[in-house]
């Protein structure tokens, strides 16, 4: 039987556990999630295992990505299950600080990151969101000083962030996107598709198709903001309420009006009844 990982709460505990690694000369590949693991995460687990030699998984449900009106209190936590999971995918150590380990009494420095972080996608939305995802990801890399860390191209806005905020902070390690696990259907992997009833779950692939057909009529040559307000109609159509579906620069997520603007990126976000579904793809 696989051994279980260690499991760290404090950061003395951590840096404590991460030193016969360092000093071993071995690499040490951090991925940060939020827990209620899936198959998507574990993609990024064993994209880590081909980099690094130690493998560290962060489980942290961050409050400060998190509005008061957003689903902080209902977000999935299922520890338990989820060291299983890690269990067999052979972790070395899951750090797993409390809120006020994370954030102890007195802490009052937040980052602000501009640039994609503005893109006006999910900015617009949840305007607290990358402030308070740069913050939690700064001090997971701070904390654990990884040689690499693992992001989903999931979310795809969120990972052009961090890898700015490494660039911009010259911190050492490489950030990786990794491609999104999807359901046979289509449908991204995500720990919120938990909250979808049945026939919602019905229709949530439909995002995904749209995307896939969009991108393929915009690579045909078809005017971009012609093919996309097709798509935001079939999307509203096929039940959803539209945040917004857009075509950015792949890199910078500034607005594209045509193909020879640069690698073009889709990205869509949408409510199913309560649910707020993203997804992304390149063109
Ligand atoms: P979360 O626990 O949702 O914060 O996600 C933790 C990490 O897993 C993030 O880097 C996500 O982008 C990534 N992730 C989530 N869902 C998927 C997916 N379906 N495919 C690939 N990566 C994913």
């Amino acid at each position: 039987m696989a051994k279980r990982p260690a499991v760290a709460r404090t950061v003395t505990s951590l840096r404590r556990a991460l030193e016969p690694y360092r000093e071993a000369g071995e690499r040490i590949a951090l991925v940060p999630t939020m827990g209620a693991l899936h198959r998507g995460h574990l993609a990024l687990v064993r994209e880590a295992h081909r980099r690094a030699r130690r493998v560290v998984v962060s489980i942290f449900v961050n409050p400060t990505q998190f509005a008061p009106h957003e689903d902080f209190g209902s977000y999935p936590r299922r520890f338990a299950t989820d060291i299983k999971a890690l269990t067999e995918a052979k972790i070395d150590l899951v750090w797993g600080p409390s809120a006020s380990v994370m954030y102890p009494e007195g802490f009052v420095t937040r980052l602000a990151p501009e640039g994609a972080a503005l893109a006006g996608l999910e900015d617009k939305f949840r305007p607290h969101f990358f402030g308070g995802v740069a913050t939690v990801v700064a001090k997971l890399f701070a904390q654990t000083a990884p040689d690499f860390a693992l992001f989903g191209q999931k979310d795809y806005q969120q990972l052009r962030v961090i890898t700015q905020m490494a660039k911009d902070l010259d911190l050492p390690l490489k950030v990786i996107g990794v491609p999104t696990v999807r359901e046979k259907d289509g449908l991204a992997l995500s720990s919120r598709n938990a909250y979808l009833s049945a026939s919602e779950r019905a229709v949530a692939p439909a995002l995904h198709n749209v995307l896939r057909s969009a991108a393929a009529r915009i690579k045909k040559g078809e005017p971009i903001e012609r093919v996309l307000d097709v798509a935001r109609i079939e999307i509203d159509l096929a039940g959803f309420a539209l945040d917004y579906l857009e075509a950015r620069h792949a890199l910078t997520l500034t607005p594209v009006a045509a193909r020879k603007d640069g690698l073009i990126r889709l990205l869509v976000a949408a409510k199913i009844g309560k649910t707020r579904l993203i997804d992304n793809i390149a063109v």
